[in-house]
């Protein structure tokens, strides 16, 4: 069957990464037609001969597929830029999620502005699905379809609240109702957006942390993933403190625990999963964890920048991979730029494990694509064949950022980064085009943003306990 909508060919593009659907790889081609009519991919090959509507150039471009952002936090990531960069609880392992990102609270009016900055900054990084593990906010789902990116909502929902006593103690506020009645919404939400007329939007069931979900709203929380089909997210072995915590509580590590629930599987991920018990810092010494997640094909979202910020690392990317974990790669907080975040994957991989073979471009750029489709559970995205999401991202091999070029990928992701992504499509719809957003207005949204993060750093005083200005908990980097 024939689909609707206007026909687009890229002629002759100088290079194409292209899904090669029998051996389940990327592949590099030259010199093809790539053609895609409506929201669908409809040829990819040399020298296309039927009709089209729309003829693009491919001379000096890269087209690649849409990268797939498995974890992210729109709201409120980024008023938080600059202010908590060099600092860490000295008592609790230098982590900073317990003292710190609690004294930063955002109004929900000031909300769509600093969402808007983060999705600008997605798109120009070749991203077109993002997961986002926010809060829900007036104009939110307004706001994500105008952008155009296919986005998956995980309203995430917990049963305790962190306490963090003087920076050297985690104590756990439980309030379990609240943990409920958050599943009931997020079934809710996720019925909501999957029925939505644009075909755009996804949901997810996400309990937000292994550490503040007791065992029975794990399980219902699971069931209903299941029952509706869905992905199923949490943030687990993510810091030390969480570790300790479940530990203490039952005696075995943090992915035991899950796995013992019965809610690990081929549609779980876990958030970050960096402090497994095979990790040099970890204090346990068994070393099971990760053929755990790989025995019940778990992916991981790895989010390498914002541990990296903390002096942390997964433990490696290329010994998780070699497990048989699916491994995606996530954004996080800010900076929101995929294209760094890979870049960042690799080095830490080859810096935790002392090696340059622990992970290569090709990996690292797999994750970001068909590995965060697998974790949500589909196949047409993260790919470039037919059949597929017309998600592609068009790289100017010509900005001085990329020359001299070799091997195209190498030069985006080493060097060049955003600077060079010249197109956005997704769904077959423009989103980026010569490098400016056409959905929504990054500067004015920027500056908007500007003045929220001046709002947020003057409620600092009242919102820490001690009541200090921000400029005492956090310094600026020079006097
Ligand atoms: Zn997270």
């Amino acid at each position: 069957m024939k689909e609707k909508g206007t026909t687009t060919v890229i002629r002759n593009a100088s290079w194409v990464i292209y899904w090669d659907a029998e051996k389940e790889t990327h592949r590099y081609g030259r010199n093809l037609d790539v053609v895609f009519q409506g929201k669908h991919i409809q040829y990819i090959g040399p020298a296309y001969k039927g009709e089209v509507d729309t003829e693009i150039s491919g001379t000096d471009l890269l087209v690649m597929p849409g990268l797939v952002n498995l974890h992210c936090h729109l709201y409120g990531g980024s008023v938080d830029k600059g202010i908590f960069d060099d600092i860490g609880a000295k008592a609790l392992y230098g982590h900073a999620l317990y003292s710190y990102s609690s004294l930063l609270q955002m109004e929900d009016e000031e909300a769509p502005d600093s969402v808007e900055g983060a999705l600008c900054e997605l798109l120009r990084s070749g991203v077109t699905t993002v997961v986002d593990i926010s809060r829900s906010f007036p104009g939110k789902w307004d706001l994500l379809l105008r952008s155009g990116l296919r986005v998956y909502i995980a309203e995430s929902f917990r049963q305790a609240r962190w306490v963090d006593v003087e920076g050297r103690e985690v104590r756990y506020e439980w309030n379990e109702k609240a943990g409920w009645e958050g599943l009931e919404k997020a079934i809710q939400t996720v019925q909501q957006a999957r029925s939505h007329p644009s075909g755009r939007l996804g949901g997810i069931i996400m309990p937000a942390q292994v550490d503040t979900c007791k065992p029975d709203l794990f399980q219902e929380a699971f069931r209903q993933a299941v029952a509706l089909n869905v992905p199923f997210h949490t943030h687990g072995a993510q810091t030390l403190i969480e570790v300790h915590e479940i530990l203490r509580r039952h005696g075995i590590s943090p992915i035991q625990w899950l796995e013992e629930l019965g809610v690990l599987s081929e549609r779980t991920t876990l958030g970050h999963g960096i402090f497994l018990d095979h990790h040099p810092w970890s204090p346990l010494r068994s070393q099971e964890d990760m053929y755990r997640l790989a025995a019940h094909n778990v992916s991981v979202a790895h989010c390498p920048t914002v541990f990296a910020r903390t002096g942390m690392s997964l433990h490696t990317f290329g010994k998780y991979r070699k497990a048989g974990i699916n491994l995606g790669i996530g954004t996080d907080s800010y900076p929101y730029n995929m294209l760094e975040e890979i870049r960042n994957a690799i080095y830490l991989a080859r810096v935790s494990a002392g090696s340059v073979f622990d992970t290569s471009t090709k990996d690292a750029f797999f994750a970001a694509t068909v590995g965060g489709a697998r974790a949500l559970l589909r196949n047409d995205i993260g790919r470039l064949a037919p059949g597929c999401k017309a998600d592609l991202v068009l790289v100017d091999l010509h900005h001085p950022s990329m020359l001299p070029v070799h091997d195209p990928l190498r030069s985006l992701v080493f060097v060049a980064a955003e600077r060079a992504v010249r197109d956005v499509y997704i769904d077959g719809e423009i989103v980026v085009k010569n490098g400016t957003i056409q959905t929504m207005d990054w500067e004015q949204s920027k500056k908007r943003e500007q003045q929220a993060q001046e709002q947020v750093i003057k409620r600092v005083p009242f919102v820490d306990p001690k009541g200090r200005s921000l400029n005492t908990i956090a310094p600026l980097s020079l006097d």
